[in-house]
């Protein structure tokens, strides 16, 4: 089906290279997507700016840094070989495993030789006359593309917050999202972390035990369930294997993609008794799949009270200073609202006579000073600093992009209010521009495996669908955005999410829109619209074969 024959690949001559497909990063979404358009005969080239696969795999290198998702289920599904030979060794799969099979899967599939690494994209602008996208990188290259798909990833801008004198610090800085790859001893040293969210919390317990003084400097304490983390076992790796393709069938048509003993009761209709055994056997299991304890967590702030007041009692027995304790025990949020944490002996590390918990809730940060951090009544002296201070999540990759759609349309300008897409896939005035996992999809709110295949596979189908029917331009009905923009956030409405300051609200970066982004209606029911969808000929959707698409 290829539509153009693919040019050499001078990088700075003025003929951009021509190729049917530009492929925006190397993660998981990218290589799959690499995968599945080869398949249909395409042209690609995947642009990625590190220097190897795995996204966010591949930066995200701190000390504990792991899958809060099984590795059973966190993992490829599209190849029943793949997926058969591939043993991951704990419940929990580190990070240089997961990025071991990142690799394992780009050799296996000789993805790299369409992969140019070290190189970021720049601009990318739709020439309407001939329904192109001309892709500019910071390497000089020009590539001329007829689909542009954004496989960017939610959490790959790492964000380093406007603190006071933070560059004047004269220790060791690192952000955790941008570890460095040669690792980093930490043995010995005085260290400051700043941010209790999912990467600290699995970062913490690690440098605990090696720092000789640890501080956490924390703003909002986070709930965290246990993550029971433990050896992969030949007996439970089999019974997965044996009946891989049903559970993937099934965790595909789940809430969030992970099969989870999901109890699809209320909190409420049950009596206390019988609450506090499920939520007692479900902490004892372990994971973030605590929240599937009832089908009321997120919609009732009745039923959620009983789940956070379960959790803030176990963190009131597992830390030994209650007034230490009690800082570390939310409640100014419902449970699930800001993305629960699975860890490993986090709560119980400040215990240890090296970890200080530094509240800023009664004491703010004034100060990055040159040997440490000052807050209103304390400065901290400091040989290193640590941010886990999170990412401008699912928005903010891209729109470091110069994106242009028809008519010179800034991606920038149309989602200055907030993301607006249609299914989280695509945007009006933005043809052939395909997103993965994007802002009003599930997407972090899923197991992201589950998510992108789905993704991947939609879009194949879609362009192969074109393919046949000689169309070459596709683009959502602005009437179709604005109606799915609505239910995203009706749905999104109807829950308890919108009353955290969270990153799914844009709430952690000053001046980001507040507005839900990921879709909460859930994977398995967002699954099935999205083939109703393309089975009614890709409703809400205008095609176009020639030169130029109808508006
Ligand atoms: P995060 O959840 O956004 O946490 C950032 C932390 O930094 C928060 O505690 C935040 O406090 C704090 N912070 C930010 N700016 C600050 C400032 N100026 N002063 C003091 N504190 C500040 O980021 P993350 O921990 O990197 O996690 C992001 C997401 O990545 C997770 O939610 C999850 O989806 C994903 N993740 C997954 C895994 C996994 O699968 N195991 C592991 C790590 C991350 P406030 O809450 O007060 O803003």
């Amino acid at each position: 089906m290829s539509q153009t024959k693919e040019t050499s690949p001078p990088s700075t001559t003025r003929e951009p290279r021509q190729i049917d497909a530009l492929i925006v990063g190397a993660g998981f979404g990218g290589m799959f997507m690499l995968h599945r358009l080869r398949g249909l005969g395409l042209t690609c080239q995947v642009v990625e700016a590190g220097t190897g696969v795995g996204g966010t795999w591949y930066w995200n290198r701190y000390p504990g840094a792991r899958c809060d998702t099984e590795s059973m289920q966190y993992s490829y599904s599209f190849s029943p070989e793949l997926q058969q030979e591939w043993s991951w060794t704990e419940r929990y799969a580190p990070q240089p495993e997961i990025l071991r099979y990142a690799n394992h899967v780009a050799d296996r599939f000789d993805l790299r030789r369409d992969i140019r690494f070290e190189t970021r994209v720049v601009s990318a602008h739709f020439d309407a006359n001939a329904n192109r996208w001309t892709v500019t990188t910071d390497k000089g290259d020009r590539i001329s593309a007829r689909y542009c798909v954004m496989a960017t990833g939610c959490l790959s801008n790492a964000r380093l917050p406007d603190i006071k004198g933070r560059d004047s610090f004269q220790g060791a800085t690192y952000h955790t999202g941008h570890w460095p790859h040669e690792g980093v001893d930490l043995s010995g040293k005085r260290v400051g972390v700043i941010g209790t969210g999912s990467s600290a919390i699995q970062a913490i317990p690690v440098i605990a035990e090696a720092a000789a003084h640890l501080f956490v400097f924390q703003r909002t304490p986070n709930y965290s369930i246990p993550a029971r983390n433990g050896p992969m076992t030949r007996e439970y790796e089999h019974t997965w294997k044996a009946d891989y393709e049903q559970r993937r069938a099934q965790a595909r048509m789940t809430r969030n993609g992970i099969l989870a003993n999901f109890n699809d009761q209320s909190a409420l209709e049950v009596p206390e008794t019988t609450r506090r055994r499920n939520y007692e056997s479900r902490w004892v299991t372990g994971g973030t799949t605590f929240m599937a304890s009832y089908n009321d967590l997120i919609t009732s702030k009745a039923a959620n009270d009983t789940a956070a007041e379960f959790v803030r009692e176990q963190i009131r027995a597992l830390v030994k200073d209650a007034k230490v304790a009690e800082l570390l025990a939310p409640k100014d949020y419902p449970i699930g609202t800001k993305r629960i944490c699975a860890d490993t002996l986090y709560f119980e590390t400040y215990n240890r006579d090296n970890v200080t918990l530094v509240d800023l809730r009664s004491s703010p940060i004034e100060e990055i000073t040159a040997t440490g951090i000052r807050t209103a009544d304390h400065s901290t002296d400091l040989d290193a600093i640590v941010f886990a201070t999170g990412f401008d999540a699912m928005t903010g990759t891209l729109l470091k992009i110069d994106i242009r759609g028809r008519d010179g349309a800034k991606l920038s300008d149309k989602w200055e209010a907030g993301p607006r897409t249609y299914l989280g896939l695509m945007c009006a005035e933005f043809p052939n521009m395909f997103m993965i996992t994007g802002p009003g999809s599930p997407s972090v709110l899923s197991n992201m495996m589950v998510s992108i295949e789905q993704h991947v596979d939609w879009i194949t189908d879609c362009l192969a669908h074109m393919g046949s029917r000689q169309m070459s331009v596709i683009e959502p009905t602005q009437k179709a955005e604005d109606d799915w923009v609505a239910h995203v956030n009706e749905v999104a409405s109807k829950t308890l999410y919108p009353s955290a300051a969270s990153w799914y609200m844009g709430a952690n970066i000053p001046g980001k829109p507040r507005v839900f982004m990921p879709y909460i209606g859930g994977v398995g029911r967002y699954r099935k619209h999205c083939e109703e969808v393309a089975a009614k000929g890709y409703e809400g959707f205008m095609m176009a074969g020639g030169r130029s698409v109808a508006a």
